[in-house]
């Protein structure tokens, strides 16, 4: 990689004099910044956060705010639902993974009731509504979703499904720039302000100091262009968001992702996790990407989604990010949705945060023949499909890949399909390897001196698979443990 000499840590006896000094500093000023910054000043510690753009916000004022929490939140209770830490851990071990940490889910979910009401004490407003609807998000301010495929096979059998896709409230939402994300990080980024935190923006990080020991005491960074150099007398938390940004570390760890990122910010360049490799930092799940399917769930719940090859793949009643790694995953990125025209009419009625993604099909025809040829599928292909599926369909039944009964109905004519081929995107979900108390950890498996990191910059409780939450939940989980345990460390 071509900056690699440049993420070389510096000696701090190399360091002439410090421009600012605290005693933790946290990189960073998006969901794990801030939080990481909360407690560490409750802790005591003083606290100076660094941020390479003009404001605090990052990926997460930007977001859609969903953050995954269960086990018996207050609005979960509010709201009728009964939840349990264990039902929430049996959920997460099967959908985050293969390969999930199972210490830090186990522990994610033990907190998660905990974290919800910290989350309330610093301001942040769940609205008491539910949205049962299939979606990447509810159409207005409700608070709380489905937002993972609890209630979709092959999940609802693993475990009780129950809802956890929790939601700032937001007046007036708007998507992309002020929806359930800013309204998370508002009323955080104001109570570390009356905490006292200090900030310094426009300020990018560049390299780790490390003292002769080899703990970390400090950062070098640049603002505009002049460097500086930044004291932390206990503790450094890096808190830099994802790669998702950084070209090559893209094509080296996460291919299928490349040059389709999404749900992310240019800033994400990667900068955290090379700078702790460049100290021995050991990295976790580099291949695990978010990905969306770039489609309304109204309508493909109503329709049936096949391949290339023209036969079904996965439920269309689950989680929309499911569909997206199983397009991207594992069908070669092709998938084409089939609708007849009385369910993509109902599916036009019914609302939907998706709505602008409404537009008429790719091919419309009057005998499922016609649409296979247009299509240039082979011929028979896409008709013994359907075939297969209204057979059981008739029944109310999915007996291939189980999608609830609700859903199940034949395809009649005329019929339309829309070609989904590469409507993919997402981010990576891979990154430092840290223990429990965010501290990162060294190839060696040790602590690494002076340390922290939380958010995507670290792999968190994602190791493969995803739900809507889950990095703003782990970041802000993660990034609550790092402040805390930096503000300790001498
Ligand atoms: C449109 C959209 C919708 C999304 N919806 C959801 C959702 O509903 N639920 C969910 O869980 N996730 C969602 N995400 C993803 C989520 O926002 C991010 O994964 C999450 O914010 C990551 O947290 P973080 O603290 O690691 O990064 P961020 O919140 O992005 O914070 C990182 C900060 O570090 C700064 N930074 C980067 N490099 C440097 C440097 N060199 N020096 C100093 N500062 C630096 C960045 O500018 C940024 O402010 C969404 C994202 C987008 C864009």
């Amino acid at each position: 990689m071509a900056e690699t000499a440049t993420v070389r840590p510096l000696r701090s006896s190399e360091v002439d004099s410090w421009d600012f000094e605290a005693d933790v500093v946290v990189v960073g000023y998006g969901i794990a910044g801030v939080c990481a910054a909360i407690e560490a000043a409750g802790a005591g510690a003083d606290v100076l956060v660094l941020e390479r753009t003009g404001g605090w916000g990052g990926a997460a004022a930007l977001s859609g705010g969903f953050i995954y929490l269960g086990g018996g939140t207050a609005l979960q209770r509010a709201l009728g639902f009964e939840d349990t830490p264990e039902n929430m851990e049996k959920f997460l071990t099967a959908a985050l993974g293969p390969g999930v940490d199972k210490n830090k889910i186990h522990d994610y979910c033990q907190g998660s009731v905990e974290h919800f009401d910290w989350l309330v004490s610093q301001g942040v407003p769940f609205k008491e509504e539910f949205w049962g609807e299939p979606g990447y998000e509810p159409p207005a301010d409700q608070g709380l979703m489905f937002s993972g495929g609890e209630n979709a096979a092959p999940f609802n059998t693993i475990a009780d499904p129950v809802p956890r896709g929790h939601l700032a409230w937001t007046k007036d939402k708007k998507l992309g720039e002020k929806g359930g994300g800013y309204m998370l990080m508002e009323p955080l980024a104001h109570t570390a302000e009356k905490l006292g935190v200090r900030r310094e923006f426009d300020v990018r990080l560049q390299r780790l100091v490390v003292d002769d020991a080899g703990r970390v005491v400090g950062v070098a960074a640049k603002r505009y262009g002049k460097e500086l150099f930044v004291r932390a007398e206990r503790g450094v938390v890096l808190a830099t968001g994802s790669f998702a940004y950084q070209h090559e570390m893209v094509e080296r760890f996460a291919p299928k992702i490349a040059g389709r990122p999404a749900a992310t910010v240019e800033e994400h360049d990667g900068i955290g996790i090379r700078v702790a490799q460049a100290l021995g930092a050991d990295l976790a799940h580099m291949d695990a990407t978010e990905v969306a399917l770039v489609a309304d769930p109204q309508v493909v719940v109503r329709g049936i989604l096949v391949n290339g090859r023209g036969q079904r793949f996965v439920t269309e009643d689950t989680y929309p990010g499911r569909l997206g790694q199983a397009v991207l995953q594992d069908q070669d990125n092709q998938a084409y949705l089939i609708i007849d025209e009385t369910a993509l009419e109902e599916a036009f009625e019914t609302k939907s945060s998706m709505s602008f993604l409404r537009i008429a099909p790719t091919w419309v025809a009057e005998t499922v023949a016609e649409l296979e040829s247009e299509m240039g599928l082979p011929a028979d292909t896409l008709k013994s499909t359907i075939d297969l599926y209204n057979k059981h369909a008739e029944n109310g039944e999915d007996p291939f890949l189980h999608k609830k009964p609700e859903w199940v109905k034949p395809i009649g004519t005329p019929l339309g399909a829309y070609d989904l081929c590469g409507y993919t995107g997402g981010f990576t979900l891979g990154g430092l390897r840290t223990d429990l108390d965010s501290r990162v950890l060294h190839v060696s498996g040790e602590p690494i001196p002076g340390l922290f990191a939380a958010g995507r910059v670290t792999s968190g409780i994602c190791a493969g698979g995803y739900a809507s939450g889950c990095s703003l939940g782990d970041g802000s989980f993660y990034g609550r443990r790092a402040g805390i345990a930096a503000a300790k460390s001498n």
